[in-house]
C-alpha cells in the first residue's frame, strides 16, 4: 500500500518547520527527505511513521486515513522499521538477538537468519556481540533487522551518516534492493549518492 503525506505543515511555535508537503511512497520506491541538519527530516519522517501528528495535513496509508492507537501499533509491529543513524542496537546483546529479539531459533528460523546475514555481509556473526562489530556492521545488522521483519515500510534517518565511503555504499545499495524488492521506503538524509539512488527527492529548506 502506498503511503501518502497530504498537505502536511507542521510548525513549532511560531516557526514553520515545513508546509504543504504532499508526496506519496509506494512500494518499490525509496525516497529521499533531503535537507541541511535542522531542516526538520527526522520530524517528517516521524510525521510519516505516523509517531507525530503533524499540525496540518494527513497521512494515510492505502485507504487508511484515520489512525486509531490500535493501527498505529500493528503498523509498527507488523509492517514497519526504522533504521537509526546511531544504529540503535543492544551493544551487549548479540547478532541474533538485535537482528530477532530471540535468544535461540528453530532450524528453519535459524536458515532464514542465516541467509539474510549472507546478504547483509555479516555472515556467521550470529553469536557475536554487538559491541564488537564496526559502524558499518552495526548498522547492517539494522538493515537485517528490517528484512528478518519482512518490512514493508522501512524508514531511515541519516542512515549512512556515520559511515565511512565503503560503508555508505554497500547500505544504500542494501536500501535500494529492498525497495526492488517491493518495499516502500523513506530516508532522510544529505549523502548526495544516496540520494540519487532514490526515485525522488523531498527537498527541505
Ligand atoms: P533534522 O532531522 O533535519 O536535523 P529535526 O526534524 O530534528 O531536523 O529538527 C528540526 C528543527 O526543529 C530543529 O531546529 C529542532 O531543534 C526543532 N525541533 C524538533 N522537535 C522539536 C520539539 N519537540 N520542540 C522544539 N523544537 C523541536
Ligand atoms: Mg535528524
Amino acid at each position: 500500500m502506498t503511503i501518502s503525506i497530504n498537505d502536511v505543515s507542521y510548525r513549532i511555535g511560531e516557526r514553520e518547520l515545513f508546509s504543504h508537503l504532499t508526496f506519496h511512497c509506494e512500494p518499490g520506491k525509496m525516497i529521499a527527505l533531503a535537507g541541511p541538519s535542522g531542516s526538520g527530516k527526522t520530524t517528517l519522517l516521524s510525521i510519516a511513521g505516523l509517531l507525530l501528528p503533524p499540525t496540518s495535513g494527513s497521512v494515510s496509508l492505502g485507504h487508511l486515513q484515520r489512525w486509531s492507537r490500535h493501527n498505529r501499533r500493528a503498523f509498527w509491529k507488523d509492517q514497519a522499521a526504522f533504521i537509526y543513524q546511531d544504529y540503535g542496537i543492544i551493544e551487549q546483546e548479540k547478532v541474533i538477538y538485535n537482528v530477532t529479539f530471540h535468544h535461540h531459533l528453530h532450524a528453519t528460523d535459524a536458515q532464514r537468519l542465516a541467509d539474510i546475514l549472507v546478504s547483509v555481509g555479516l555472515q556467521g556473526k550470529e553469536n557475536e556481540r554487538a559491541i564488537s562489530l564496526s559502524g558499518g556492521e552495526k548498522q547492517r545488522v539494522g538493515i537485517a533487522r528490517a528484512l528478518w521483519k519482512k518490512a514493508r515500510y522501512i524508514f531511515a534517518d541519516e542512515p549512512t551518516a556515520s559511515l565511512d565511503a565503503g560503508n555508505r555504499e554497500i547500505v544504500t545499495s542494501l536500501l535500494r534492493k529492498a525497495a526492488d524488492d517491493g518495499a516502500c521506503i523513506l530516508v532522510s538524509t544529505h549523502d548526495e549518492n544516496l540520494i540519487a539512488a532514490c526515485d525522488q527527492v523531498v527537498r527541505l529548506e
